[in-house]
Parts: structure tokens; C-alpha cells; sequence
């Protein structure tokens, strides 16, 4: 252990004892023996988390008990949270996040009301709710509800639906957005075990990222849900869907829920989860969570994934009929152990979440599909990392990055997936996969259930692997890969030869010649990627015609290569994808599809701006808040 890890362990201890004895009756009033013992929050400079009011060295929230009824008229969830709290001796208050939330009281463990004010909105955090303490105050019960436009929450009307006949809600809680419906402190470093109580209109099924306490229930017309979660998450990890839900078994800890019309495409392209889980358990040990269980959502979801724990929450897009785009469920599952257990703290440490697990993303294929896959995998991951790079400030290219001031999704780019992933790859080449597996098992088991940041990272590197050895610490370039811009010297390069037989065909049809509709036909969905991606980015109309003719592009089910070729088109003016590029955009609403192509459009001003602003105004009811947010700032006129 190094001495920076003793003395953050050590502090984290003091603070622990000094919280428990600042609440003796917290364990008397809620017996769960089974829960986790309260994960400590980080104490050094690098763990303060800017993107919160909380001051959880001070006071902080343990466990969250929601009951919480869905009323989809008002587009709200309303009702009750109720805070476990640790606070030192000497707290006069506790503050938490909110984002818009209407409090009507906030009462202490015995009903006793509390003193509280909600400070000034910042446009990116929100507000702080300073809640005035009493000294035996153990507990916080908070009666509200969420805002009708809350940033976490997507409220679907039964058109936007798979079914088309009931209404549906989702939410999606990374990075920031959860303080708009639960008010608690919202930062990844304060971990809260938590449980809810939910109450739906008749007919509905609520599902929750965390196992079922009891088998629901109707009560007066009413469908009850109860859930537990007894490991401590960070709290962007609560995540709640509502609509009509079934549920299909994949294997004996796995299965995925979804609208009843799209339960059959689900499970099939789902048919190789429990595989998956077996790959990933062999590189990271013991599978923590429980049940493996995935929600596909309706097209709007703007992620392609997330991983809420023990039920990922999945893009409908990724279903392509041939398995061709499951890298996506690797990679939400890798997240069980890199994110999940070992959290970042801050959001400036985000390649800690974000760049081990498409690491380990492309190692579950690898053991899964072959490494010809995942190589070509790692290649068009480096690819899209340079060119995103190409766009960036110097200093955000950084993996620890300067949020200041900023949204944490500022950070939300390939420096973080892909620079964070060829870092780990550079690292598993010097010192060998065995040994580089057993130090990410080791980084997993060490840091279970807890914050990291990246200095803890970096020391862990150090010792378990560095070891002293000067000529190791040389190469590695540790502190340049972290803490500085661009990508450093030492990285290993992906393979050159990944997609020979698609780099030839790209320069045939470079030199003028006729698309090679054989070869296309033959090509996995990676290949044919790479080969649009590669082509040269202006093309002439006959040139794109022609791959049109050949490939079938307007119509290709694909979602990925459909939109590398929306995204040349636009480069070219090409108005025959136009309609495409249309059905397209109001189809789905995945935030990495949409923003790149309708900034590309609103761009040109004299094409493609009044294209954008056309779909737009017609796609954006169907699109969630987290990629509405962006787009309005284009003042397309649909905000
Ligand atoms: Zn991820």
C-alpha cells in the first residue's frame, strides 16, 4: 500500500466512526443486516466532486427509501424519500441535489418538520437543499414530486411506444440528471444502499435496477412494485422503467424485459447473455450483482446502453437480426465490475468507468467471437477516437479531464472509451495478459463497491505491477497517459492488417472502380463499417449512386453502418439519402445516431440547415432531454 492509499484509508475510517456515533439509532430503526457496511467517501482533493452541493465529510446520505407513485396525466412521480443520514457531531446541516423537485415538507425521524431552503439554480447543477439539523437528527423524510420536464425522466405517450397502446416511462440517470427525481446527494463518490415502492396505474409493470423485495402486488386498483438494492451504488445508478413490460428467461441468472411485440427479436439477439456472463467472470471474477437481467427500451432511449445494475437498459437499435451490434451488451455487462464496483468518484475521472470497460468490452469478444473480431473492434475504435480527437480542445483530450465550470457529458467522448481502453491495452502488452489480468482482478477485489480516481489507479499500477522495476515505469508513461493531451508514443498500435482485404477494396473503388457488391455481401457489419468509414469523404453523386445501387445503403437495417452512411452523405450533399436520413432520425433517438448528423447538417448553412431544421422540429417530441439538451443550443427553431 502506498502511503497517498494509507492516508485516504485512514481518514476515510476516522470519518466513518465519528458518523456512527453521530446517529446511534440509525441500525435500531431500519434492521437490514444484509446490507453493505456504508462504503467510506474519499477525502483527497481529486475526489471532491464539483458537480455536487453535497459536503458529505460532513453530513451524508446512507440509504434512500423511495414510495413513489407514477402519475402519467402530470407526467410525475410523487411521494415520499426518506434519508438515512451520517453526519460529524458538530453538523448543523445536510445538503443534497435537486433539480427542479417541488418539496412540500421535509420532516425528521420522529415526523418532528426541518428547516430547509433551496439555494440558486445553476444552469448545470441545479440547486442545493440546505436542511437544518438537529443533533439526534438520523433520518430525513422528503414529501415531493419531480417537475413535469425533469431532466432524468422520458415520458412516452402510447404513439412513441413499440405497443402504441399505453403510455411509458423511463429514466436514464448518468451523469447529473437523477437529483430531478430524487432528492439525495447526487455524486458518484456517495454511495447509498436504497430500496422503493412504486404505485402504477393498473396494467403497468415497474421494473427497477435493483432486485424485486416482493412479489408485486394490486391494492385498490393500484400495482405495487418493491424493490431492494443492499449494495451501496453510486446514486446515478437508480434507474426506473414503467409501460407494458414482459419478461422472458435467457438462462438461469439472465433474462430481458420489453414491450410484449418486441420480446421475440429481444430474446434472440439476447441468446448469448449467459455466455457472456461466463467469459466475463473468467477474466473478473465472481459476477457480483446477483441476476443479469436487460430492459429493451422503445427507440428514444438516448444511450445505447446503460448500465443500471442488474438490469441494463438497452437501445432497441442495437437489434440487427444477426447479433452483429452485441458488443453493446459485453460492454454494459463489463460495466457490472468496472463502474459498478469500482465507481469513478468524479466525474473528471470518467475513463476510470468508461475506458477499462471497452477494455474489457473487446476482450468478452474476443473470448466470445474470436480475436479477428475483436482486433478489427479495437481498429475502429482507434479510428473513431482519432477523429473525434481531431475536433477537441488539447486540454480535453486529456483522460483526467478539467471539468470546471462545464456539464460532466463534456467528458463523454472517445478520450474517455477509446483512449482509456488503448492506455489499458498499452499497459497488458508491456507486462504480459496473465499478469495484467490478475492486477485488473486484483483493481476490481480491491476497490469493490467503492470510489476510485485515477491517482488511486496510477498507485495501484505502481505497486502491483511496477513494482519498482524503473525501466517498466519508463515505458509505461503512466502520468503522461493521464494527465496529459494526446496520445502518448508508447501506445500500441492496432493492428494494420485488421481489415486488409477492406483497405484494398476501398482503394479499388478509390481508383474508379465498380463497387464490389460480392465482397460487401460477404463482410461482417465491422467490415463493411470500415469501408465507408474509409472511403474518401467527398464523393461524387454518381460515385455515391453507385455504392447506393450496389449496397442498398438508404435501406440497410444495420443501425451502425446505416449511419456511417448518413453521416457521408451529408459530407456530400446526397439528396437520394435524404429520406433515409429522415426515417432515420425520427425512428430512434440515440443520442450518438442523432447529434453528430443533425450538427453536421445544421452546419451547412445552405443545404443542410433547413434539412435539420425540418426533421427536427418533427423528431424532437420523440427525443429524450439528454439529447434535446444539446441540439436546442443549434437554434434550429424546434426548441
Ligand atoms: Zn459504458
Amino acid at each position: 500500500m502506498t502511503i497517498l492509499k494509507r492516508a485516504v484509508m485512514a481518514a476515510a475510517i476516522l470519518l466513518t466512526a465519528a458518523c456512527q456515533q453521530g446517529s446511534p439509532g440509525e441500525n435500531a430503526a431500519n434492521p437490514a443486516a444484509e446490507r453493505d457496511a456504508v462504503a467510506p467517501v474519499l477525502d483527497t482533493p481529486d475526489a471532491v466532486d464539483i458537480h455536487s452541493f453535497a459536503k458529505p465529510l460532513i453530513a451524508r446520505v446512507t440509504h434512500v427509501a423511495l414510495d413513489l407513485t407514477v402519475d402519467f396525466d402530470a407526467r410525475r412521480l410523487g411521494g415520499t424519500a426518506t434519508l438515512d443520514i451520517q453526519k460529524r457531531p458538530d453538523a448543523r446541516e445536510i445538503i443534497l441535489d435537486d433539480r427542479g423537485l417541488e418539496i412540500d415538507k421535509i420532516a425528521d425521524q420522529s415526523g418532528k418538520p426541518l428547516p430547509f431552503k433551496v439555494g440558486a439554480a445553476d444552469p448545470n447543477l441545479g440547486s442545493p437543499i440546505a436542511i437544518g439539523l438537529n443533533g439526534d437528527t438520523s433520518r430525513l423524510v422528503i414529501t415531493y414530486k419531480s417537475a413535469p420536464d425533469a431532466g432524468a425522466l422520458q415520458w412516452l405517450t402510447p404513439e412513441q411506444t413499440a405497443g402504441k397502446k399505453m403510455p411509458y416511462l423511463f429514466s436514464q440517470g448518468q451523469a447529473i440528471e437523477n437529483r430531478s427525481w430524487i432528492p439525495t446527494q447526487d455524486s458518484p463518490g456517495i454511495r447509498q444502499t436504497w430500496e422503493a415502492t412504486i404505485r402504477t396505474p393498473p396494467g403497468f409493470t415497474a421494473v427497477m435496477s435493483a432486485p424485486r423485495a416482493e412479489p408485486p402486488m394490486t391494492q385498490g386498483g393500484e400495482g405495487i412494485f418493491k424493490f431492494r438494492m443492499d449494495h451501496g451504488v453510486a446514486p446515478y445508478m437508480i434507474a426506473i422503467a414503467v409501460g407494458d413490460l414482459k419478461f422472458r428467461e435467457l438462462g438461469p441468472r439472465s433474462g430481458v424485459w420489453t414491450e410484449p411485440s418486441m420480446l421475440d427479436a429481444a430474446a434472440t439477439e439476447l441468446s448469448d447473455t449467459e455466455k457472456m456472463i461466463s467469459a466475463a467472470e473468467k477474466l473478473f471474477g465472481p459476477y457480483p450483482w446477483g441476476r443479469y437481467d436487460m430492459l429493451v427500451l422503445p427507440p428514444s432511449f438516448p444511450f445505447g446502453g446503460m448500465e443500471n445494475p442488474t438490469l441494463t437498459f438497452l437501445t432497441p437499435t442495437f437489434i440487427a437480426g444477426d447479433k452483429s451490434l452485441v458488443s453493446l451488451v459485453a460492454h454494459e455487462l463489463a460495466h457490472s465490475w468496472s463502474g459498478n464496483l469500482a465507481t469513478n468518484a468524479t466525474w473528471s475521472d470518467f475513463w476510470l468507468n468508461e475506458g477499462t470497460t471497452t477494455y474489457a468490452e473487446r476482450r468478452i469478444v474476443e473470448e466470445l467471437y474470436g480475436s479477428k473480431v475483436a482486433t478489427q473492434q479495437v481498429a475502429l475504435g482507434v479510428d473513431s477516437m482519432h477523429k473525434e480527437m481531431a475536433g477537441l480542445s488539447s486540454a480535453d483530450t486529456r483522460l483526467h479531464i478539467d471539468l470546471k465550470g462545464r456539464h460532466p457529458d463534456d467528458g463523454l467522448t472517445d478520450v474517455a472509451y477509446e483512449k482509456g481502453a488503448a492506455f489499458l491495452r498499452t499497459i497488458e502488452n508491456a507486462v504480459g495478459r496473465q499478469r495484467f489480468d490478475a492486477f485488473l482482478r486484483g483493481w476490481f477485489q480491491r476497490h469493490s463497491f467503492q470510489p476510485v480516481t485515477s491517482a488511486m489507479f496510477l498507485a495501484d499500477v505502481r505497486q502491483y505491477l511496477i513494482e519498482g522495476d524503473k525501466a517498466l515505469e519508463t515505458k509505461l508513461q503512466l502520468d503522461r497517459w493521464v494527465n496529459e493531451p494526446g496520445i502518448p508514443s508508447n501506445m500500441l498500435k492496432p493492428d494494420p492488417q485488421a481489415f486488409a482485404a477492406v483497405d484494398q477494396a476501398v482503394a479499388a473503388f478509390g481508383r474508379g472502380g465498380a463497387p464490389d457488391t460480392k465482397s460487401w455481401n460477404g463482410w461482417t457489419s465491422d467490415e463493411r463499417l470500415r469501408f465507408l468509414n474509409k472511403l474518401p469523404r467527398k464523393l461524387a453523386a454518381g460515385r455515391l449512386d453507385s455504392l447506393e445501387k450496389a449496397f442498398g445503403l438508404n435501406g440497410i437495417r444495420n443501425m451502425e453502418v446505416r449511419f456511417a452512411w448518413l453521416d457521408l452523405a451529408i459530407a456530400n450533399r446526397y439528396q437520394p439519402a435524404v429520406p433515409s436520413l429522415e426515417q432515420f432520425l425520427t425512428m430512434q433517438g440515440r443520442r450518438k445516431f442523432v447529434r453528430p448528423l443533425i450538427e453536421a447538417l445544421a452546419k451547412d448553412q445552405q443545404w443542410g440547415r433547413p434539412i435539420a431544421a425540418r426533421i427536427y422540429a418533427k423528431a424532437r417530441a420523440g427525443y429524450h432531454p439528454i439529447t434535446t439538451r444539446d441540439l436546442d443550443k443549434l437554434g434550429l427553431g424546434a426548441g
